[in-house]
């Protein structure tokens, strides 16, 4: 999962990258409000946290002006301290929850994961497709009850796709998703990772492809029906 980080003050923006990319997410950041408007227009990011005050455009203005261009992503607020009026603006003007600074790392991180459950189709900090399970919080991957290990990448381009399964993903979609670099034609490290991740996680099990190729478009995880027995 991409998410865009809009925060003037570079020592928190940095803090919360770095734990961001800790918990497997790409991290971009703005250090104004008129560049992180234009990152958020111009990319596809699963989240933005957006803080209030902002040299350039603040945050308000940021946030109004995505919804009126019609960018639905999700945005958590970081507001000052006690400031009621800033949350209820904010949350009037679209925002899908907000942060009161000083905040902890971990509520950051569960605000997070709570406004991208809320705003995806899966409403479970695991995620499912038949016996294949990602847990979210401790960002491990299951198949069948067994553990399967998972590099960062991994983990994030197999999250993207449990978070889209069965819809067909084209490379250039997953590009914006999981890596921070608009999508090159030339290159083949989308399908490069696929074969590793694909490897992992049907095993010898080539029979049930869970990950099926589309041709010339990309790729789409599916359900496999009646593999789901419906134990956890
Ligand atoms: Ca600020």
């Amino acid at each position: 999962m991409r998410i865009l980080v809009i925060e003037d003050e570079r020592k928190v923006a940095n803090f919360i990258k770095h734990g961001l990319e800790e918990e497997r997410y790409i991290v971009d950041t703005a250090y104004d409000g008129n560049t992180g408007l234009n990152m958020a227009i111009n990319n596809q990011f699963d989240a933005i946290l957006l803080d209030v005050m902002l040299p350039g455009k603040d945050g308000f203005v940021v946030l109004k002006e995505l919804r009126e261009a019609g960018i639905l992503t999700p945005i958590l607020m970081l507001t000052a301290r006690g400031s009621t009026d800033d949350r209820v603006q904010g949350l009037d003007l679209g925002a899908d929850d907000y942060l009161a600074k000083p905040f902890s790392f971990e509520e950051l991180a569960a605000r997070l994961r709570s406004i991208l459950r809320r705003t995806g189709p899966d409403k479970s900090t695991k995620l499912r497709c038949g016996d294949l399970i990602l847990d979210t919080v401790s960002h491990f991957a299951y198949r069948s009850g067994v553990e399967i290990e998972l590099t960062t990448k991994e983990y994030a381009l197999l999250e993207y796709l449990m978070r889209n399964k069965n819809k067909i993903l084209s490379r250039s979609t997953i590009t914006q998703h999981v890596w921070r670099h608009n999508f090159d034609p030339e290159s083949n490290i989308i399908d490069v990772y696929i074969k590793r991740l694909r490897s992992k996680i049907e095993g010898e099990d080539s029979a049930k492809p869970i990950i099926q190729s589309i041709r010339g478009v990309g790729y789409r995880l599916r359900d496999v029906p009646g593999d789901d027995n419906g134990n956890d």
